[in-house]
């Protein structure tokens, strides 16, 4: 007779920010089968073609099994000793500031949480960043400028119970699969309008009821006309504005410079006076409204102002925190968000808390931190031009590829030689950041065999869960830090025994002394058992000690974060790119993703059916350029900007906006030899948020 087959284990997709929960069932022989988890409140039992493939990607084929030093296998005493050695060296040379940590949106919470911690309160080091910079920054930035805080303010059945989805900068379809399968369902049953506004037609675009092609990085015009059109057509709340917000004249003052009318408005975004009047009309007509970003706004020199920009029409119309309406930031990655609360990137300290006098006293006491810092840290491209110039000397990288992702990929490359210590914590063995130069190289547990927590992008912590046995030598993330603090003589502040431990601590830090002040409480959980711990739903933060049940929303009365609990509108900049073309680089790349790939191939590159969406390196180019170029349809193209070149094949689409190519940035030496399309990203960064424009590098094309 068949043994019972073993209960599934409930986790969560460790690929985009929707955080899609997932069945497992082990095979017991190191795979699983996966299906989508029916109670999970992301996906109601769904997946995308990515996660439905979790099952394929399981080997362990280039899995890094066992600490190394420069190649060669060693025991784990003799690794940690080494990384603690290394940055006990370099402080003592140096000063802890030459110690840096360059984490990643994929690290569970606790991970997060532990190395926040570490650099912070510890070592004394503020560089500590993520490859969050490059995916949702602006949306941070834009959120603290406009509400006082990081709050994302609505959920997920917002996008259910909207009446018009505006989707900006964003192939929703193939980058947030699921979500866009809910916005299809809201046309179904309610007649939602979707319109999406990108440089690129998409998927996404296809499927709108309206598409409308902008002029790369003219978002901020598009919107400030949006206000200009709403206040003249008297559909502003004046209520709203007066009690909860703050700014509203010069901001619209602004805006009447920027985009005073349609004619305007549609002169600086390409657009035709028909397409922008019919947007203005559906957004001035329909109450509930979602405006959802992601990076066609976030990865901008102007990143945060084009957030800003959208996040003030709905403060103009107080459209924010009601079924249905507000402003929303589709995070990238499975858990950027929980690295923005635990305080991972280099311009906040903790829980949400950044550096005021009174918030770094309060985090210094309740860590008992003897090195707290007081001020913001390096940014990502900052981080990587300082470790050029051998002013960071040591480095941690965990869990991330900098050097295939990062702009201008191939100094990052060349910085990391200047490192004296340089160590990797990775789960794949074969990629260009370790490939990079001799490291010490520490194997990380991965999904489906590590535990902890991740949060969506509506605020929602799921669990991950192992399900798998450990292979060879590999450890949690926090297990290898606190080991590594303790050998730098903090093994009391470290001491967890467990990821629940961490994840109390956390918590418990969210609510001390919190009076309502910060958004982020997660006290009713401060006190979580091991046993609840395991067992926990997905829940919304907050989560008081107090509340009766989490909240779903923010701001439908006010109540932002700013001292005077009012909103600000931001006066946004006028719509400028970085850099402009010129004879040698007379058109424009656009880098991003494909449908079916996940970052640098680390994972989906494993499974063939995801490969086959779309085998090799490409470029996307519109049939006028094409022919200018002397390109066709197959063909091998040398796409070259200042910062370096690729070899791509070349797809000619109408699709494509003329004068500019789109090149995804999965591909890296590991896999290919030529299609390291990081490399040829600018480094220019938005001057709030530090996030790079990565959609607009001047470029060139020509025949292979
Ligand atoms: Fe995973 Fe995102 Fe797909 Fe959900 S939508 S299954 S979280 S990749």
């Amino acid at each position: 007779a068949l043994a019972p087959e073993a209960a599934p284990v409930r986790t969560t997709c460790p690929y985009c920010g929707v955080g899609c929960g997932v069945l497992a069932r082990p095979d017991g022989q190191g795979g699983a089968s996966v299906a989508g988890d029916p109670q999970h409140p992301a996906n109601f039992g769904r997946l995308c073609s990515k996660g439905s493939a979790l099952g394929e990607t399981l080997s362990l084929d280039d899995r890094v099994l066992h600490p190394e030093i420069a190649g060669r296998r060693v025991a784990w005493d003799e690794a940690l000793d080494a990384v603690a050695e290394g940055f006990r060296r370099t402080i003592a040379a140096h000063g802890p500031d030459s110690v840096a940590f360059y984490l990643s949106g994929q690290l569970l919470t606790e991970d997060y949480y532990v190395a926040n911690k570490l650099a912070k309160g510890f070592i004394g080091t503020p560089h500590v960043d993520t490859n969050s910079r490059l995916c949702m920054s602006s949306s941070v930035a834009a959120h603290r400028r406009a509400f006082g805080s990081d709050t994302v303010p609505g959920c997920y059945e917002d996008l259910d119970e909207a009446d018009l989805l505006v989707l900006v900068g964003s192939n929703t379809a193939w980058c947030h699969p699921i979500l866009f399968r809910r916005m299809l369902d809201a046309r179904e049953k309610r007649g939602t309008k979707i319109v999406a506004i990108d440089p690129r037609q998409t998927q996404t675009g296809e499927e709108a009821d309206l598409f409308l092609g902008i002029r790369p990085g003219t978002d901020t015009a598009l919107f400030s006309g949006l206000l200009v059109h709403l206040a003249d057509h008297g559909a502003l709340d004046p209520r709203y504005i007066a009690e909860h917000t703050a700014g509203f004249e010069p901001a619209l003052e602004r805006a009447r410079q920027i985009a005073p009318s349609i004619a305007s408005t549609a002169a600086a975004t390409g657009l035709t006076e028909a397409e922008v009047e019919t947007f203005f009309t559906l957004f001035r007509t329909t109450q509930r409204v979602v405006t959802a970003t992601s990076q066609g706004v976030n990865q901008s020199a102007q990143g945060t102002d084009k957030a800003n920009a959208i996040i003030n029409c709905h403060l103009a119309t107080g459209r924010i925190g009601q079924p249905g309406m507000g402003p929303f930031s589709l995070t990238g990655q499975p858990n950027a968000m929980g690295g923005r609360e635990v305080g991972g990137l280099a311009n906040m300290l903790a829980a949400h808390m950044h550096f005021t006098p009174e918030e770094v006293d309060l985090v210094r006491r309740f860590w008992n931190a003897p090195n707290i810092i007081t001020g913001e840290g390096m940014k990502a491209v900052a981080l990587f031009e300082a470790i050029e110039r051998g002013k960071i000397k040591a480095l941690w990288v965990m869990g991330t590829n900098p050097a295939v992702s990062m702009p201008r990929a191939d100094r990052v490359r060349a910085a990391l030689q200047k490192l004296d210590t340089y160590v990797v914590s990775e789960v794949a063995a074969d990629t260009d950041t370790v490939r990079a130069r001799n490291a010490i190289v520490l194997p990380a547990l991965a999904w489906g065999e590590k535990d902890g927590t991740v949060t969506n992008s509506e605020r929602r912590i799921s669990r991950q869960r192992a399900f798998l046995a450990t292979p060879g030598e590999a450890k949690a993330d926090w297990w290898i830090m606190a080991q590594v603090a303790k050998r730098l003589g903090h093994a009391k502040a470290f001491a967890w025994g467990n990821a629940a431990a961490v994840f109390r601590e956390h918590a418990a830090l969210s609510e001390f002394e919190n009076r309502g002040t910060r958004d982020f409480d997660l006290g009713g959980l401060a006190d979580i058992t091991d046993a609840a711990y395991d067992a926990a739903a997905p829940v919304q933060w907050p989560l008081t000690r107090k509340a009766k049940a989490p909240q779903s929303r923010f701001f439908a009365q006010g109540g932002f974060f700013t001292r005077d609990r009012k909103a600000r509108f931001v006066a946004v900049q006028k719509p400028a790119l970085a850099q402009g073309t010129s004879d040698a680089l007379p058109l424009r790349l656009n880098t991003g993703r494909v449908r079916d790939h996940w970052h640098t191939l680390t994972r989906t590159g494993k499974s063939p059916r995801l490969s086959a969406h779309r085998a090799v390196p490409f470029v996307e180019i519109h049939p006028d350029d094409a022919g200018v170029a002397g390109l066709t349809d197959g063909d091998l193209a040398r796409v070259r900007t200042a910062h370096g070149a690729a070899v791509l094949e070349v797809m000619v689409t109408p699709g494509a906006q003329a004068g500019m190519l789109f090149a995804p940035m999965h591909w890296s030496e590991a896999n290919t030899s030529d299609g390291r399309v990081g490399a040829l990203a600018q480094g220019a960064v938005d001057p709030v948020s530090g996030q790079p424009e990565l959609k607009a590098t001047p470029a060139s094309i020509a025949p292979e």
